[in-house]
């Protein structure tokens, strides 16, 4: 027996799912969001959104899409969705209780990848942060290491860079893929240094990161750093997704042009989903949209 039912459960408090929730409540239907743990998802670590002018920050852009949709009366749950089961023509949302949905909205974004090197959870608070917003001015005249070659490692390195020393940009091939801005602006910024063709091989100190282990043309180096920030690329937070809906090789799930997975009923928007442009300004579009077609779904 379902705890509460709704037209619509929206899995993830993200900047998607929030967006699409309003929507979708805002055109009459009955709508939950489920969140494991705080809302507005990566976005919440970013003060500048680049391209989404009207924001002041990932923080209040989330904070007023929350608000908006309690005042519009969107039930909101804080559990980790475990499970969805399709059942007689609509779906039970495992989250501690069960929940009954007509139609489920997995919009549960991604997480960043680890580098997976020792030191990495050790020092993790102590020197090795994935937060360049919070955590730069604790970093106040101090050499950090920044990890990746695309627009997280860049954007986040620029906002290290006015705090910081020296910033090193330690990348693994040796050109960047982030936008062209981006990289104007890191190779006019004389206190980010990059290092082509390097990775980092160990995260080293005492009671606080000390040095960072960085190969390059097959020798290593460990060069004095107090931080390390790595921005190496997302992984999608699929897992209470039926194991049955169709996925990438990187666990995105495959949703047709209007965003529907392979499962009837069951929708994926933004980080999640398998072809999502990064872009805020998209992920919003797209919350839109499969609040308008879901709403003619239930027509
Ligand atoms: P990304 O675009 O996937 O870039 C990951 C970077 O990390 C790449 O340069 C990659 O190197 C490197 N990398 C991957 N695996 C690695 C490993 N094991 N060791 C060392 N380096 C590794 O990830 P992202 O920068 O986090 O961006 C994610 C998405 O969000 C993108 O779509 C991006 O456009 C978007 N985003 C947009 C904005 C914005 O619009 N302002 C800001 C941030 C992010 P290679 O280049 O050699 O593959």
């Amino acid at each position: 027996m379902a705890q509460a039912s709704y037209d619509m459960i929206v899995i993830g408090e993200g900047v998607s799912g929030l967006a699409c929730a309003g929507h979708a409540r805002r055109a009459g239907l009955r709508v939950a969001t489920f969140e494991a743990s705080l809302f507005g998802g990566l976005v919440i670590n970013v003060n500048e959104l680049d391209g989404y002018p009207g924001a002041e920050s990932g923080t209040l852009l989330a904070s007023d899409l929350m608000q908006a949709n309690s005042d519009a009366g969107v039930t909101s749950v804080q559990s980790e969705v475990t499970s969805i089961r399709s059942v007689g023509g609509g779906f039970e949302v495992w989250a501690g209780s069960v929940y009954g949905a007509r139609q489920v909205v997995i919009a549960s974004g991604a997480r960043l990848r680890k580098l997976g090197v020792p030191g990495e959870d050790e020092y993790e608070g102590r020197g090795v942060s994935h937060c360049a917003d919070c955590d730069a001015p604790l970093f106040q005249d101090e050499e950090v290491v920044v990890v990746g070659g695309g627009d997280s490692a860049l954007q986040e390195a620029l906002v290290l860079a006015k705090f910081c020393r020296k910033v090193h940009l330690v990348h693994r091939s040796s050109r960047f893929r982030a936008q062209q801005h981006f990289v104007d602006r890191v190779t006019s910024e004389p206190r980010i240094a990059p290092i082509w063709n390097a990775t980092v091989e160990a995260i080293l100190g005492t009671k606080m990161v000390e040095k960072v282990r960085v190969k390059r043309d097959g020798k290593s180096e460990d060069m004095p750093n107090a931080g390390v920030f790595a921005y190496i690329g997302l992984e999608p937070n699929a897992a209470c997704a039926p194991s049955d809906i169709a996925r990438d090789g990187g666990g995105h799930l495959v949703t047709n042009a209007a965003f529907e997975t392979s499962m009837a009923g069951v929708w994926a928007i933004g980080a999640v989903r398998a072809g999502y442009s990064g872009l805020l300004r998209d992920a919003v579009g797209e919350a839109q949209r499969v609040a308008e077609a879901v709403r003619e779904r239930l027509d």
